[in-house]
């Protein structure tokens, strides 16, 4: 991808995070990556959704160094490279602090698999990261946040549930691009809203059976998808 185009992307993800409602006034950051020049593109930190012009987006390489840009990246900049680093898959990264997926977030409970609308997009329950140490919080805090993120999904099928919760913080998703790592911070935050509702009516619910979470990931992901249209007439 072209970098004036991966700009451009990243611009109007992190503008959806914003429509979205997933993001108000500064919160949250989106990221894309261009695998073939090693570069990221991400929010500039502070910035205001209302205010972000496509100029704006910073490039960085993948140790972090600003290669082009009059204002600093997002502060949480460390923890998409290391994700980055990690998964060459990831094409883009999000981060939110979006409502429903944060109080499962501080509340430290897994997102468990309710229903079909979550069996869609993610395969399981959303995991929970585990907490940072006092040492890891004052140094390099960012890159540690990275890194818990990498030590629980190490070894993991990472595309088929793509988000993790931050004890204490929010979410980070990611997917193919910037635009469908927004996607995903949007589906977790409904999910994240229903699975709330659901068990306040039902505090002992159990996920849906083995079956049923098959049956709706693998209709829509893998060689056996026939969810949606054939290539080109996706709209998914
Ligand atoms: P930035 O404005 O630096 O991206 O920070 C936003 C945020 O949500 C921090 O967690």
């Amino acid at each position: 991808m072209k970098l004036k185009e991966l700009r451009e992307e990243v611009w109007q993800a992190n503008l959806k995070l914003f429509e979205y409602r997933l993001a108000p006034l500064t919160w949250g950051n989106a990221s894309g990556f261009a695998k073939e020049e090693g570069i990221v593109a991400i929010k500039p930190s502070g910035v205001p959704y209302s205010e972000l012009k496509i100029s704006d987006i910073v490039l960085v390489d993948l140790e972090g160094k600003v290669v082009e840009s009059h204002l600093r990246p997002s502060s949480d900049t460390p923890t998409h490279l290391e994700i980055y680093r990690a998964f060459p898959e990831v094409g883009g990264v999000c981060h939110t602090h979006s409502t429903y997926a944060t109080i499962f977030a501080q509340a430290e409970v897994e997102i468990p698999c309710l229903g079909t609308t979550h069996a869609d997009y993610f395969f399981g329950p959303i995991p929970l990261a585990r907490h940072l140490t006092a040492e890891e919080i004052a140094e390099n805090y960012e890159k540690n946040t990275g890194k818990i993120i990498v030590e629980k999904l190490k070894g993991k099928e990472i595309m088929a549930c793509p988000a993790i919760l931050l004890p204490g913080h929010g979410v980070f998703t990611w997917g193919e691009s910037a635009f469908k790592a927004v996607d995903h911070a949007l589906v977790v935050e409904e999910i994240a809203r229903i699975a709330f509702g659901t068990l306040l009516l039902s505090p002992r619910k159990e996920p849906i059976s083995e079956e049923l979470l098959f049956k709706h990931f693998y209709r829509r992901h893998g060689q056996k998808a026939y969810y949606g249209q054939t290539k080109g007439g996706n709209h998914d």
